[in-house]
Formats: C-alpha cells, sequence, structure tokens
C-alpha cells in the first residue's frame, strides 16, 4: 500500500494544511488516529493491527510496489540472458510446441509451481513472450531445418 492510499480508509477533515498533522477518523470502527500526509505509519498500523484482511485487501487490489521478500525472491532468479534460463526455455518451447500444448499453460498455478519446484531460479516465461517472440523463433528455426531437409531429399532424388 503506498503511503498515502492508506488514507482512503479514513475520513481526512477538509481544512488542514498539506503536511500538517490531523486526525483522521477510522471508516471502519470510528478510531481517531493523529497522523499527517507524509507520516502515514500510524493509520497504517492501525489497518494492520485491527483491520487486517480490509488491509491486505487493499494492497493487494492496488498491486503495490513489491515487498522486501519479493524483491529477495525475485533477485534469486536466473537473468533473462542466462544459459541456464534459455535452456529451460528452450526445452520449455519443445515441451509446448511439441506436445502442442495451449500457450495458457505457463499462466496455470499447477504448473508455475512444477517449474519453480524444478528449479527455483527458473523465471517462467510470460504467455504473451511466449507466442511474440520465442515461439515465432522457434518456428522460422524449424521451418529453416525442414527447407534444408527438401533440399536434401531433392537433391537425392535428382541424382538418382
Ligand atoms: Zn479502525
Amino acid at each position: 500500500m503506498s503511503s498515502k492510499s492508506v488514507l482512503e480508509h479514513f475520513t481526512v477533515p477538509d481544512d488542514f494544511q498539506n503536511g500538517n498533522t490531523f486526525k483522521g477518523k477510522c471508516m471502519h470502527c470510528g478510531t481517531l488516529i493523529s497522523g499527517s500526509y507524509k507520516v502515514t505509519s500510524n493509520f497504517v498500523t492501525h489497518m494492520k493491527r485491527k483491520h487486517r484482511d480490509l488491509y491486505i485487501l487493499h494492497s493487494e487490489n492496488k498491486e503495490i510496489q513489491p515487498t522486501l521478500t519479493q524483491c529477495i525472491k525475485k533477485s534469486v532468479k536466473y537473468s533473462p540472458s542466462d544459459p541456464k534460463q534459455l535452456e529451460m526455455t528452450n526445452a520449455l518451447i519443445m515441451f509446448i510446441a511439441g506436445d502442442l500444448l495451449p500457450l495458457s499453460i505457463v499462466e496455470s498455478e499447477e504448473f508455475k509451481n512444477l517449474m519453480e519446484k524444478a528449479d527455483t531460479k527458473y523465471q517462467v516465461p510470460s504467455r504473451k513472450h511466449l507466442s511474440s517472440k520465442l515461439l515465432h523463433e522457434k518456428s522460422v528455426e524449424i521451418k529453416n531445418n525442414l527447407v534444408n531437409t527438401l533440399k536434401r531429399a531433392e537433391s537425392v532424388c535428382f541424382n538418382h
């Protein structure tokens, strides 16, 4: 939750000066909490302690900046150019293309869970990335291979 959006849960007096301390009235239980637009920690603490569910719900809806744990989690992932990341993605593409699986599989929580178990550092590519870039590259590669194979087959035929 950004520091300002927490105030959506409080009735703020109209006549305060920006930066001044005021008393916000909690919309959920009516408690008066002191704070200001700059110092919202009292409001946040109140929400966390008294209205935890609302606070979490609100946070999720707002798509807050990543929390510290999310940052830590993110930093241990492979970089996009990491050979292992590329290898896994390549295998994933062959898996999807080879078995004609729907691209939406990469959005499946169970699938993500499986990949997480297989290699915690691997980042499953987004469906958009898969369809717009990776599969396209792969299809070009396969097409080229196919053309070369056909050319070889042709030359064999003509030589006989
Ligand atoms: Zn309250």
